[in-house]
């Protein structure tokens, strides 16, 4: 039988209550979450330290049955259902089925030493950004924290046998962080608390489409987790028609709140910009880019940071990616006026493990 019930939607608090009704002793709390959380421990059966009455309640509660080649009953919910890796071998995407008849990928990425994760936070996306394969499929439903933490886990557990482990993470999988700000600020806090998987807060990335609310509330937070806007275009007009929440929340909104996370935070904040080859990799836009971004400039620092990517062609949107000399003339204009631009790879192109287009064309495929 599945059962809805997840252990890792699971706070230590909330371990720690259940824990009081089952009359467990409360070091039986912690020996619970070191389990999932660093040994990594899946099973109940691995739970060894536990008396078997207490095993035999976390297998009622929270074992969901498998079906497939690992047949074992464990604590997972996310199935995996398909894995592609690229050609050099250093991304792998895995797509997870999810209750309710949904998929969400989460990938791995390999570099130099860093292994970066790109999580999702939602089956498929509201925001409806035109060039996005998630917006395409349109919303689907929010993942819960466990489900946020599954896809970490999935991915720590083949690490740990490799003697590797995650080093970053960033939420820039399908969906919109913001969108699902409490599900996803629980799973940081769990996998950043250091009774169990401690992966500091500045490992973590959240990549917002710009909603102004979650970024004000994010700031009020005083976190040290990194925070990325996606801009992709300078003025409203071309926003509003590329990111149709850019009505909602125009240019100027999404302006004051950024400035409002650097003055409280004076934390630098990255603009994520995916160019469309004559659409926003004109001079105009880097133009109006930079002067705009001046207003980062802040006591001879510029608290700000701009990352630009080639955009990832999809199904239903016509835009082509720019050139490499047309992404070298869009950062040339940037970075003469003081503002720092990168210019990043597509990772695992050849498996569409561009992260923020996962899952569409494998649920169409
Ligand atoms: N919803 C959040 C996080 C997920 S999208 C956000 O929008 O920020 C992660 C990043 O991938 C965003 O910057 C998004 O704009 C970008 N992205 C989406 N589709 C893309 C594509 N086809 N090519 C390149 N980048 C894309
Ligand atoms: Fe959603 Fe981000 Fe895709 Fe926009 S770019 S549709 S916000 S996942």
């Amino acid at each position: 039988m599945q059962k809805s019930a997840s252990i890792y939607d699971l706070s230590f608090e909330e371990l720690s209550a259940l824990l009081e009704t089952w009359e467990e002793p409360e070091y039986r709390v912690s020996q619970i979450w070191e389990g999932l959380y660093r040994h990594l421990w899946n099973t109940y059966e691995e739970f060894t330290s536990l008396p078997k009455t207490l095993r035999q309640k976390l297998e009622e509660n929270y074992s969901h049955d498998k079906t497939g080649i690992d047949a074992q009953p464990s604590f997972i919910s996310l199935q995996p259902i398909m894995k592609q890796e690229s050609s050099d071998g250093e991304t792998v995407k895995t797509l997870f089925s999810i209750s309710g008849g949904h998929s969400v990928e989460a990938v791995l990425m390999r570099y130099a030493k860093r292994r970066t994760l790109c999580i999702s936070t939602q089956a498929g996306c509201a925001m409806g950004c035109i060039f996005c394969a998630t917006g395409q499929m349109g919303f689907q439903r929010q993942l819960t924290s466990g489900e946020i933490i599954e896809q970490v886990l999935h991915y720590a557990r083949q690490l740990s046998n490799e003697n590797e482990q995650v080093t970053n993470i960033v939420l820039m999988g399908m969906g919109e962080p913001f969108h699902n700000y409490e599900a996803t600020m629980a799973a940081i806090h769990r996998l950043n608390d250091p009774k169990g998987y401690n992966l500091g807060a500045r490992r973590f990335t959240i990549s917002t489409v710009g909603l102004v609310p979650g970024i004000r509330r994010f700031t009020s937070e005083h976190s040290q987790i990194n925070l990325a806007i996606s801009l992709h275009a300078a003025d409203d007009i071309l926003r509003s028609q590329l990111l149709p929440i850019n009505r909602k929340y125009p240019l100027e909104q999404l302006y004051s709140a950024c400035l409002e996370y650097i003055q409280v935070t004076h934390r630098r904040l990255s603009f994520e910009w995916a160019l469309i080859q004559g659409v926003n990799d004109t001079p105009e836009q880097a133009d109006l880019l930079a002067q705009r971004l001046r207003i980062f400039r802040m006591g001879g620092s510029t608290l700000c940071h701009v990352n630009v990517i080639p955009l990832n062609p999809t199904q239903k949107y016509s835009g082509q990616t720019s050139t490499h000399q047309r992404a070298l003339a869009f950062q040339s204009v940037l970075e003469q006026s003081g503002i720092p631009c990168t210019i990043r790879l597509r990772r695992g192109i050849d498996i569409q493990a561009g992260c923020g287009q996962l899952a569409g064309q494998n649920i169409r495929a």
